[in-house]
C-alpha cells in the first residue's frame, strides 16, 4: 500500500477471482464460463455492426435495451445495461444501501457481496444457510435491510422456489430485494414474471455464463423505470459509456441467436446430469445444482488437497476457504470431453490413495 491510498479503504479486502492463468493449458473448471464460443455471429458483429469506434458508444444502449426488452417482456426503460453484472450489483449496493437499509445476504454465497458492501461503505448482515444449505427464507425475511439473493445460489447451485422470491418481496415493500440470477437459465424459474407485482424486486442477469460472453462484458438489471432511475444516476455519476461498442453489438447478435444459445443450454444440462451421476458412484455428495457448475465433497479426501491433486494434474476447480465449505469443490461443467479427462484425472488421484 502506497502512504497514499485513502484510508476510506486501507482495510479493504478485494474479491479473489478465479484463476485466469495464461502459463500453460488447464482443463477450466473454476469460473462457471461457457465451454462453448459465443455465437459466431457475434464475433462477426462485434465488427461489422459497430458504430464507429472513433465514437463513443450508446450511453443508452438504446439498441440492445429494446431487443432485450422484447425477448424479456419489459419495457426499456425497466433495463439497464452494464459492464457485467457485476458492476449493476455494485450500482445497487450504492443505490439501495446505507446505515438505516444494510444489505443483507445468505453467509455462503456469491464472494463479491461483502466486498460491494465494503467498497461502498455500508453495513451488512450474512444470514446463515440451513443445514442443507438451502437460503433461509423465514430468517431473510425478518431481517431489516436491501436483500442480495443470488438464485440459484452460488457456488451451493441450489435453487429456490418463486413463491419464496415473492416472500421476500412481500416482506416488506419499503426495501429492496436484488435477486441475482446470473446462473437462471440453467434450469430455474425467472423472478421476471414477479415484476408486475413488486416494484421492489431488481433482477440482475449476465451474458457470461449461459451467453458464452464472460470476456466482453455484459449484464444488466431488470426492475420498475424508478428503480433504474435511481441505477441511472450513479452510472451517469461514474462511467456513462460503460458499455463498449464491440460488446453491445455481439450483446444483440446473441440475442438474435436464439437457437445456439438454446443449444448449449441442453448440452450443458445434460453434461451437468451425467457429471452428478459420476461422482455420485465414486461416493461424492453432489448438492442439487440448477447451474453450469456441480458443488461437490469426497469424504475420501478434504477439499483442498483435492484441489491441490487436481490442479497438480492440469485440472482447474474451485475451492472455497470458509468453514462450512471447505470439503467441498465446485466443478464447472465443460465440454463431455472435458469432464471425461476431468474424471480420468479424478480416478487416477483417488485411485492413488485406496
Ligand atoms: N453473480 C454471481 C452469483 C456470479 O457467480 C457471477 C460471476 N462471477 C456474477 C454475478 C458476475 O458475473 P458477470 O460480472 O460476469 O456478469
Amino acid at each position: 500500500m502506497s502512504r497514499y491510498f485513502s484510508s476510506r479503504f486501507s482495510g479493504l479486502t478485494p474479491y479473489v477471482p478465479g484463476e485466469q492463468p495464461q502459463d500453460q493449458q488447464y482443463i477450466k473448471l473454476n469460473t462457471n464460463e461457457s465451454p462453448y464460443p459465443p455465437s459466431p455471429a457475434a464475433v462477426e458483429w462485434a465488427t461489422a455492426h459497430t458504430r464507429s469506434l472513433n465514437l463513443y458508444s450508446d450511453p443508452e444502449c438504446r439498441e440492445l435495451r429494446e431487443a432485450l426488452g422484447q425477448s424479456l417482456g419489459v419495457e426499456p426503460d425497466q433495463i439497464m445495461v452494464t459492464n457485467g453484472s457485476d458492476e449493476v450489483l455494485n450500482f445497487a449496493f450504492m443505490a439501495f444501501c446505507d446505515n438505516e437499509n444494510p444489505a443483507v445476504f445468505p453467509d455462503i454465497t456469491y464472494g463479491f457481496y461483502p466486498v460491494f458492501a465494503q467498497v461502498n461503505r455500508v453495513p451488512y448482515v450474512e444470514i446463515p444457510l440451513k443445514e442443507d444449505f438451502t437460503v433461509d427464507t423465514d430468517a431473510l425475511c425478518a431481517a431489516e435491510g436491501t436483500i442480495f439473493l443470488a438464485n440459484p445460489n452460488a457456488p451451493t447451485g441450489i435453487l429456490l422456489g418463486l413463491d419464496e422470491i415473492a416472500r421476500m418481496a412481500a416482506s416488506r415493500p419499503d426495501r429492496v430485494v436484488v435477486v441475482d440470477e446470473a446462473y437462471i437459465d440453467f434450469g430455474g424459474e425467472s423472478a421476471l414474471k414477479l415484476l408486475d407485482r413488486y416494484d421492489n424486486l431488481l433482477i440482475t442477469r449476465t451474458f457470461s455464463k449461459l451467453r458464452a460472453l464472460a470476456g466482453g462484458r455484459l449484464g444488466y438489471g431488470v426492475g420498475s423505470p424508478a428503480l433504474m432511475q435511481d441505477l441511472n444516476t450513479l452510472r451517469y455519476s461514474t462511467n456513462p459509456y460503460n458499455v463498449n461498442s464491440m460488446t453491445l453489438s455481439m450483446g444483440l447478435a446473441i440475442l438474435r441467436d436464439k437457437e445456439t444459445v438454446l443449444h448449449n443450454r441442453d448440452s450443458i444440462i445434460r453434461v451437468r446430469e451425467e457429471t452428478e451421476a459420476e461422482l455420485k458412484k465414486r461416493g461424492f455428495l453432489v448438492l442439487p445444482s440448477s447451474t453450469n457448475f456441480v458443488f461437490a465433497r469426497t469424504p475420501a479426501m478434504d477439499g483442498a488437497s483435492l484441489y491441490q491433486a487436481l490442479k497438480a494434474k492440469g485440472v482447474l476447480v474451485r475451492h472455497f476457504t470458509p468453514e462450512r465449505i471447505r470439503d467441498f469443490n465446485r466443478i464447472t461443467i465443460g465440454t463431455r470431453e472435458q469432464m471425461q479427462a476431468f474424471f480420468r484425472v479424478l480416478d487416477e488421484i483417488l485411485g492413488g490413495r485406496s
